[in-house]
């Protein structure tokens, strides 16, 4: 028998999720962002799920390249572009829209000579200086880009830094609309964060990721911003069992490093999850502070440094519990968020994060 841990993947859940961004941004097209294998979900069942999507956006030429040999023929985005000339050759026979964001990626496609012309979005620098072009710039690239035979259609896209913050989006919309104004093409702007919040960026396609995996991008100190408040439901659960039960005396440690200590008596679960499946190492173990987790549906904290194929769980509140009990780390009963934000990350590094050791299930 493998190890009882399973991530399951829910995949009404996604359609679910997508239908909530179409009600959000009814007049815009959807990208749908499955870069990172999906956020970790797994890119093909991503895809299958997320049929209704207009089109895929990714990073890694490879995972398009996947899609296209699984027989989708929706319109996919390469999210940071091109890396090399070689690369040419598969953009064109996998009729990839490519980002072109800097001057290096503005002289390849020069050296590029393709049979069809190439969908281009040309990445505007609106303040998260991350990657595009600012200012004067702008005109300049669309203008080289505009007399290239390479090149087709040209979409202007920024990418928003605080979206999900205080800061949110006006600075970077009011820059990317003067540096982008009379310059002809569609537009692509908001992240799921944009999607949900600010309408006044849908433009013609939005670019959600994590909504449509069904967490919230703001932080759990916003309320009304919850990913069970937006109506969204959780693909990804994370579950395995306890495989051994210990009592300790107050006093006792527990663990590498007895980084926990006994106040009292207590009977402490082992849970078959380690950092090597993806759990963060970085969960606080003390004495003061919990990671909530479920077990037989009961919310309970985990204790102790997380081990590589090991955790622990103060069984306090479930005294019933016994060898075999289900635990569940996160998803369905247990957002991700929550999880996150009290190991110090978030939902989207902990998906991402998922191990391939771990076995996947999945209903439909
Ligand atoms: C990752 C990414 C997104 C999606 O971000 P979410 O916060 O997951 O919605 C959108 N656009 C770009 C350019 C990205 O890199």
């Amino acid at each position: 028998m493998p190890r009882p841990i399973r991530a399951h993947f829910d995949l009404a859940a996604w359609q679910h999720n997508l239908k909530v961004v179409r009600q959000r941004a009814p007049s815009s097209k959807v990208w749908a962002v499955v870069k990172a294998n999906a956020y970790g979900h797994g890119l093909l069942r991503a895809a299958r799920a997320l049929g209704q999507a207009d089109g895929f956006a990714l990073l890694d030429l490879d995972e398009a390249v996947r899609l296209r040999d699984a027989g989708i023929h929706k319109p996919i985005l390469l999210l940071e572009g091109y890396f090399d000339v070689r690369d040419w050759p598969l953009v064109e026979a996998h009729d990839l829209t490519v980002v072109v964001h800097s001057d290096a990626q503005l002289r390849m496609l020069e050296e590029a000579r393709p049979e069809r012309a190439f969908k281009v979005f040309l990445k505007v620098n609106s303040g998260m200086n991350r990657l595009g072009f600012t200012g004067q710039a702008v005109r300049a690239a669309f203008e080289r880009l505009s007399t290239m035979p390479q090149v087709g259609t040209i979409t202007l896209m920024t990418h928003f830094a605080d979206a999900d913050g205080p800061t949110g989006v006006a600075a970077q919309l009011r820059r990317f609309e003067e540096w982008t104004a009379g310059l002809a093409g569609p537009r692509s702007i908001a992240n799921s964060a944009a999607t949900l919040k600010f309408p006044e960026s849908h433009a013609d396609w939005v670019r959600p990721g994590i909504v449509l995996y069904g967490a919230s991008p703001f932080p759990r100190a916003m309320p009304g911003w919850s990913a069970a408040e937006l109506g969204l439901k959780p693909v990804m659960t994370l579950t395995t069992e306890l495989i051994a039960i210990q009592s300790l005396a107050a006093g006792e440690g527990l663990g590498y490093g007895y980084r926990y200590v006994a106040p009292k008596a207590m009977r402490i679960g082992v849970v078959a999850c380690g950092y090597a499946d993806g759990y963060p190492r970085h969960a606080p173990a003390g004495i003061e502070s919990g990671v909530p987790i479920l077990v037989d549906g009961v919310r309970c904290r985990t204790i102790g440094r997380v081990a590589m194929d090991m955790m622990y769980v103060d069984l306090t509140p479930a005294p019933q519990a016994h060898v075999g009990s289900r635990v569940t780390l996160w998803g369905e009963g247990l957002p991700a968020d929550e999880v996150g934000e009290a190991c110090g990350t978030l939902s989207y590094e902990m998906f991402c994060a998922l191990a391939a050791r771990v076995p996947q299930t999945e209903t439909t």
